[in-house]
This record gives structure tokens, sequence and C-alpha cells, in this order.
């Protein structure tokens, strides 16, 4: 039985990417860029409109304008309130302008003498011409090439990046490889012409293109909605399956519950679980318990606790003498979670084991011995555990983590194949409960609204419309640390 899709040109490591070396690619690993497809879907998050960029000579003030140069001198200029304003001038081959960020003296850090940037914002005037940027994105350090920054005429894309992998780096990286990526996802495509045509959508390879290479907004937004497209059909999907075969085929498994090996982990838990995880993990032993199968997603943000939720899920299966697998999008994201999960199963009699494709052939046949025999309970691993290379004889659930960053075909092929069991579907990207239910019918949503307590203290602020500069500039500090912001 052999139907597994043909690994693509696109699972292989970003480091067979033109102009990524090995420290590169760890550095774009640490951003969760493991793939060539992790790379193509790294899609920006900021698009300018630069067919509209001035000679900084023609900014006039009154207007507001984006704006190309160079920063000749730069600085923080004190007030006589307690306000610190950093200061540049910015030069083109038309002319030199002040830029300024009242406000926001830590910019300072982050430019210097020679750097290439792009601004745009309103043209004041004080002691001359003042442009106050709402947003800078930094084209080039001094003396280094612009990549990718030939903007004329252009939508100028900024791309989440970090201290390790800025702007510019990117740009150079998409610049020497995105022809190859976009014609390999071509052959990913999944809908025919007419699918395409009735439904309004481009093509998988168009919109991927239009992402990283804009020619207009309008094309970055049917890009956007062909993306979100593939995000819910595959969910769509993925459950419309499990739940055919709950009609068609054998029933669900009714996991008879003895509690023992839960009773292990909470004990040894250093915290009790939060209200929120206790009662989806109520829903979740409902499900599993009963004889229809479980097709549920466990929703909730990163740091919710739902990778110990799903353990308790998965410890359901086994103390009722099943096998349960749990699914990654990559192999560093497996890594993890079975390094959480080994911690939290010490000192009980479940063993879990890490398929992934290193070691040597001999490690990877005992691993895969064991899990056949059913001696190992647990398995992670990407999508390669339901392949046919791995046998899990007693699988009873499968926990899918973050699906929508699997590829086309795995995403496919987990639809086709899940055989199954019960499944458990874990994400962060919240969808509302009354849209899902739209989608899904009557899908089952499981969602931990709470934090866990002292992890993150939440902050509220008042800021004040006179500060809004100093907030963008802690929400862009935030971004650059590759963390999440929430604009409503
Ligand atoms: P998620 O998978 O939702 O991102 P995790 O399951 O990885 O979240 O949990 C994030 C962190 O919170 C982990 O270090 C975990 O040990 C811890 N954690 C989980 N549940 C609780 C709890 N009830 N109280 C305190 N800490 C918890
Ligand atoms: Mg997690």
């Amino acid at each position: 039985m052999n139907n597994s899709p043909p690994l693509s040109q696109l699972d292989k490591p970003v480091q067979f990417l033109k102009g990524v070396g090995p420290r590169r690619a760890e550095s774009l690993g640490r951003m969760g860029i493991v793939r060539a497809r992790d790379l193509l879907y790294h899609v920006p998050r900021r698009f300018e409109d630069a067919s509209t960029v001035s000679p900084i000579a023609e900014a006039e003030v009154g207007s507001d304008v984006t704006l190309i140069g160079e920063i000749r001198t730069k600085g923080i200029v004190p007030t006589r309130s307690r306000l610190k304003i950093f200061q540049a001038v910015l030069q083109d081959e038309s002319g030199l302008i002040t830029v300024a960020w009242p406000g926001q003296p830590w910019v300072d850090r982050k430019l210097n003498v020679g750097d290439q940037i792009l601004v745009t914002g309103p043209v004041k005037f004080f002691h001359g011409r003042q442009l106050q940027p709402r947003e800078y994105t930094l084209l080039a350090r001094a003396g280094q090439e612009r990549m990718g920054a030939d903007t004329e005429g252009t939508i100028f894309v900024a791309y989440p990046a970090s201290e390790e992998v800025p702007q510019w780096v990117f740009r150079g990286i998409f610049e020497r490889n995105l022809e190859w990526l976009i014609k390999h996802v071509e052959d990913e495509e999944y809908l025919s012409e007419g699918d395409l045509e009735s439904l309004g959508l481009p093509g998988l390879g168009d919109a991927l293109f239009q992402f990283h290479s804009p020619e207009t907004l309008a094309g970055v937004e049917s890009a956007r909605r062909r993306l979100a497209f593939d995000e819910l059909f595959f969910l769509q999907l993925l459950h419309a399956q499990a739940r055919y075969r709950q009609t068609k085929e054998t029933p669900g498994i009714q996991f008879k519950r003895t509690n023992d090996l839960i009773r292990a982990v909470v004990e040894r838990l250093p915290f009790s679980l939060t209200d929120a995880q206790a009662r989806v993990l109520r829903e979740i032993a409902a499900d599993m318990t009963s004889e229809r199968r479980m097709s549920r997603m466990l929703q909730g943000d990163v740091g919710s606790g739902k990778t110990l939720v799903a353990l308790f899920a998965m410890l359901i299966a086994i103390e009722g003498g099943y096998q349960a697998a749990l699914m990654a999008p990559t192999e560093i994201l497996a890594e993890q979670h079975a390094r959480t999960i080994k911690g939290y199963l010490e000192g009980t009699a479940v063993r879990s084991a890490l398929v992934v494709g290193g070691g040597t052939e001999a490690e990877r046949r005992t691993v895969r011995t064991a899990i056949a025999a059913g001696e190992t309970h647990l398995a992670i691993g990407t999508h390669a555990l339901i392949q046919e290379s791995v046998s899990l004889p007693k699988l009873g659930l499968v926990v899918v983590d973050e699906q929508h960053r699997f590829g086309v075909r795995q995403r496919l092929h987990l639809a086709d194949r899940v055989p199954v069991p019960d499944v458990l579907i874990m994400s962060a990207t919240p969808i509302p409960r009354s849209l899902a239910m739209t989608l899904h019918g009557d899908l089952d949503l499981s969602i931990l609204d709470e934090l866990p307590p002292g992890r993150t203290p939440i902050a509220t602020s008042v800021v004040a419309p006179s500060k809004r500069g100093r907030m963008y500039g802690a929400v862009r500090d935030a971004l650059e640390a590759g963390r999440q912001v929430y604009f409503v």
C-alpha cells in the first residue's frame, strides 16, 4: 500500500536554495523556516505602494509621501519638554530632508549613517521640511548592495524579519529563488482551471508570486484570498473525511478510561491545570469514551497549554490499550514536542518515540520495529508518520498540530489517510466559533481561552494619540522579535 505523495522539491531544506549557506539556514530555522516550502509561505507582512516614491526634492509640506534615501547624519535631539526626538537627514539624488521620530529615541540604535531606508508619512514644517514617518523599512545597511529594492513603479514588500535575517536578506533570497519555488508549487495545484475560474481565485503559483513580487495591491488581495481558501478548505476536508468514515465504516473507538496514566502525570506536574484546560479535557474525554468518532479542533493561543491537553487525550487512548500519534509540520517542531512529552512522561510506563529522518538506518529500524510491535505507545513525527514506512497497528488517536503548515499534498494525503481513529487538530489560529460552525456544520471545537497563571501577565495600557509613534515603535519591536500583535 504505497500511496504516499512523492516528496516535493519544496520539502528540501532551505540550505538547498541559492544564497542560503549553513549559517543562514540555521538562522532561518530559528524563525521556523526549515524547508523551501516554509520560505515560500513566509509572505510579506507589509506592502508599500512604492509606485509613488517621490524624489526628496519634490516632497512638499502638507503632503504624504514615500521616500527612499541614504542616512547622512543622525542623532537624538533633546527638547525643552522631556520629549526626545530621533532625527536623521536623508539624501537621494535630488536633495536632502530631515526625518524625525518624536518620542522614539530608540530608533537611534536601529539606524546607522549610510543605511538606506524607505519612509512613508506626512511632511511637516519645523525649521524646514520634516518628514515624520509612520513606517520605515531598512533597505540595506551602509556599504551593502540594495537587493530586490529596485522599487520604481512597484509594490514594495516588507517581510517578517529578525536581527539575524533582516529584510534585505529575504529580498535577496527571493530574488534568486522565487522562480524556482513558484515552478514547484505550481505542481501542487489541486484546483482545476475551471475551479479557479468559478471560485474567482488565482492559481497557487500566481498567488504566491503576487505575494513576493506584487504588481498591484489588488493582486496581493486576491493572493491573500487564495491562501485563506486553502487554509479553510483543507481543514474542512480533514473533518469531512473523518465524518465520512464515521458514518461509512466501523464506528469509533469507545475508549475505556482507567485514569491511571493521567493521574500519574498530573501528580507530577509542578502546577495545576487551568480551568480552561480542565474543561477542554472533559470535552475531549466525553468524545473519546463515547462510541462516536472524535473529530475535534483544539484552539488556543501559543502558550495556552495545548500540548499538555493533547498529551492527556493521547493518554486516554493509551490507557484504553491503543497507540497515539502526534504529527507536526516540521521535524523541528516534532523534536520539540518529543522533548516536552518525554519530560511529562518521566516516571510513567508510557513509551514515546520520535520518528524523523535523522539517525542511522539501524536506529530508524529499531524505532519503527518497536512501534509496529506496539511496544511504543506514543509516536511523534511529521507527516511521514502516516506513510507506509511506519506501521501503527493499534492506532487510536491522531493529533495534528498546525495542519495549515503542512504542504498541499501532505494535507490532501492527511485527509485521505487519517486512518481512522479519533482526530484532534491543534491550532493557534483563531477561527470564531460562529464561522467555524458555518464552515464545518457541527464541527466540534474546544477553545483554551485562558493562559496559565503567571506566564504572561497581561498589561493593559491606554495610549494617548500623541504617543501613537511610540506605540507603533513598540509594535514593531515586538514583531521584529518574532512575536505576534493583534490589531483590531
Ligand atoms: P501551546 O502548545 O498551547 O503553545 P504549551 O502546551 O506548549 O502551549 O504550554 C506552554 C507552557 O506552559 C509550557 O511550558 C507548559 O509546561 C506550561 N503550562 C501548560 N499548562 C500549564 C498550567 N496549567 N499552569 C502552568 N503552566 C502550564
Ligand atoms: Mg504548541
